[in-house]
This record gives structure tokens, C-alpha cells and sequence, in this order.
């Protein structure tokens, strides 16, 4: 969501202004270490009925302004018997990976890990850069293959230099509420570690197998980048959807967007049975708040944020912790882990039906 207008003006339309750039660089204010302050903040899920996984956690960056209005970027750390998949991982100002081995979230010794990016975006994808360096476990970067060059050639190439340029004209705009351990904005950014090396391109049809029949099925769904993409579990009908739904402003005029595989994508979606679905901002939704959405962004509707309120069966976390040092009410994941690596499995080419397992709703 991390493209959000009219506020993303200078990411749309250059940064041209440097003196203007130098003054802010002098002034600009200070954000927090993570470190020492705790920057990330997960919570526990029930897993949903009938998915086969061990534990289902949330994790978000707690100094960024999208969490001031509730829209703070999800990173969903699912585990299965043998394995684990982790959607998203952030602005990657801080270490992620360190976060969720420190809280006892997952066990990199133990479990062997896929770390999806659901799209490019900065928001999203900038923290992949830290897993294999702080982890020992076997650890595989996937991405949509229309977003992973993104990821690995241009994330620092064009997305980072510029959104860093921005963030520095506007750090009110992405990062909030200086905590009393703060670092220099502009030394954080200069060591800014955003290029991560996709090992694996995923598309429409490809599966992530976690043990125990725990089967992850990639969607493809083009619009808000070209490489965003869903991850389906049939058994449980449940959905990680990314940037491409979500309970907030629907975004489908970015640099890469493309409005009509948008309304594609949504057509997808409508098509899928869906009891929860699991976005990349904003709240966990029911099945009827996903489908409301989906009619929100076709009725042309900007802002659907007014599903959660409107229409009930938010689905929310069982347990809070606030950072990965504080003493957690939350349930660590199963240390009971094999080490048998992730499997993903390419068998799906560009085929434009549902993952097996779902079946067609009615909207
Ligand atoms: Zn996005």
C-alpha cells in the first residue's frame, strides 16, 4: 500500500527539489531502534478450521505511519509440520528474521522457511534482504515472477533510491512517533539493505507444501503490480491476498499498476470460496466482509475501509506481544519441526482457474 496518493507525489513525479531535500536531510526527525525499542509487534491467530498448520502469526512494523490509521503492512508467518512460510517482511529497516527468532516465532535451526513477497512494493518486499544472512535454516526467497526482477534488481536500483529520497522529504509520511531510543533517519537509510536475490519466481498454480497435507496454492493476480500474487489453502478456504484486497484504499494507479488485470484479478476472487482471507494491511476479514470489498473496487469505490465497521466477523488476533524482548502472551510455534526443506513445486503454467480445492460462490 506503500504507493498510497496523493501523498506518494514525489515517488509519482521525481524529486527534483534538492535543496529543498538538503534542508529536510538537516531537520528531518530522528525514528526509533528497533533494537532497543521493540519495532515490530506480533500476534497470534487461531488457524483456521481445517487448515492444517501448526500456528498462524501476524507481525507489523509499529513506527510507520500506515499504523497510525491502521493500515500498517501484514507479514504472516504461517507454520506447517516441516515447514514454514512467511508472506511479507517489511521495510526491512530493521531485522525481521531476528525479530521472529528472538519472540520463539519460528526456529531457524529447525524449520526451513519460504519468505514470499506478495508484490514489489517497498513496504512489503525491502525486508527479504535480512533472512539469509541472520539465519542459519535452509531459507527460500519466492516471489510473483512479474515482481521478482523488481526485488532483485530494482528495489535498490529504482524503487529504494527514489522512496528514499522521499522518505527523507517526507519521513512523516512513512515513519511516526519517535520513541525515546531513537537513530539518525539518514544513517538508518544510508545503510538501508533492500536488494534481495529471488531464488524462486512463483506462478499461478504453484504450490508451497509445509507437511501433513499443508499445501499452499499460488494465485497470480496482476493489477497492483504485475507480479502480485494470493496464496490459497483449499481445505480451510482461506487466502493471503497481499495489496491486491483489503479492507482500505484500493490501489491500482501505481507505477506498475494496471487497472483492467485489476478488475481481472478481482473477477478471480469473487469466483473463490473464501471463509477468511488474511490481507497484506488492515484487519483479518470474514468471508462476506472479503466478497463486500470486492464489490466496493467494482462499484468504483476509492476507500472500502468501511466493511469491517459495517458488516461484523473481523477475524481477530487471539493474544498480543509487543516487541521480541518483552515477555509474550502469545503461543510460540511447535519447536517440533523436522528439517526437511520446504518443497515448492512449479506445475501450474499460466492457467487462469482457481487453485483445486475451491470451488465457484455466488457474489
Ligand atoms: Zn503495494
Amino acid at each position: 500500500m506503500i504507493l498510497k496518493t496523493p501523498t506518494s507525489r514525489c515517488f509519482l513525479s521525481g524529486c527534483a527539489n534538492w535543496p529543498l531535500f538538503l534542508v529536510l536531510l538537516c531537520c528531518r526527525p530522528t525514528i526509533v531502534n528497533a533494537n532497543d525499542d521493540g519495532w515490530f509487534e506480533t500476534v497470534s491467530f487461531a488457524v483456521p478450521e481445517g487448515a492444517p498448520w501448526t500456528s498462524l502469526t501476524r507481525t507489523r512494523e509499529r513506527y510507520t505511519t500506515e499504523a497510525n490509521d491502521g493500515h500498517e503492512a501484514n507479514f504472516w508467518l504461517i507454520q506447517g509440520s516441516q515447514a514454514a512460510v512467511l508472506i511479507d517482511t517489511g521495510f526491512g529497516l530493521e531485522n525481521l528474521a531476528q525479530h521472529l527468532m528472538d519472540g520463539g516465532y519460528w526456529n531457524a535451526s529447525t524449520t526451513p522457511l519460504v519468505v514470499v513477497a506478495s508484490h514489489e512494493h517497498f513496504d512489503h518486499a525491502a525486508g527479504m534482504s535480512v533472512f539469509p544472512a541472520a539465519t542459519s535454516s535452509d531459507v527460500v526467497l519466492a516471489a510473483g515472477s512479474g515482481d521478482a526482477n523488481a526485488i532483485t534488481e530494482s528495489i535498490t536500483a529504482r524503487t529504494a533510491d527514489i522512496l528514499v529520497q522521499e522518505m527523507a522529504f517526507y519521513p512523516d509520511e512513512y515513519f511516526s512517533e519517535a520513541p525515546p531510543s531513537v537513530t539518525d533517519f539518514a544513517a538508518r537509510l544510508s545503510d538501508f539493505q533492500t536488494q534481495a536475490n529471488i531464488d524462486r519466481e512463483l506462478v499461478e498454480g504453484d504450490t508451497i507444501e509445509l507437511g501433513d497435507g499443508a499445501v499452499l496454492t499460488i494465485m497470480a493476480l496482476p493489477g497492483h503490480t504485475p507480479g502480485s500474487i494470493a496464496l490459497y489453502d483449499g481445505p480451510s478456504q482461506t487466502i493471503f491476498t497481499g495489496d491486491t484486497l483489503y479492507a482500505g484504499y484500493l490501489i491500482d494507479n501505481a507505477v506498475d499498476s494496471n487497472v483492467d488485470d485489476y478488475a481481472t484479478s478481482m473477477d478471480r476472487l469473487a469466483a473463490l470460496s473464501v471463509k477468511q482471507a488474511y490481507p497484506g494491511h488492515g484487519e483479518a476479514l470474514s468471508g462476506e466482509q472479503y466478497l463486500a470489498v470486492i464489490d466496493c473496487y467494482n462499484g468504483g469505490e476509492e476507500d472500502c475501509s468501511y466493511v469491517v465497521e459495517e458488516i461484523p466477523g473481523t477475524v481477530k488476533p487471539l493474544s498480543r506481544s509487543s516487541s521480541s524482548s518483552s515477555t509474550s502472551e502469545s503461543v510460540p510455534p511447535d519447536g517440533n519441526i523436522t528439517t526437511t526443506a520446504p518443497t515448492t513445486t512449479t506445475d501450474g503454467g499460466d492457467s487462469d482457474t482457481v487453485p483445486s480445492g475451491s470451488s465457484a460462490s455466488s457474489r
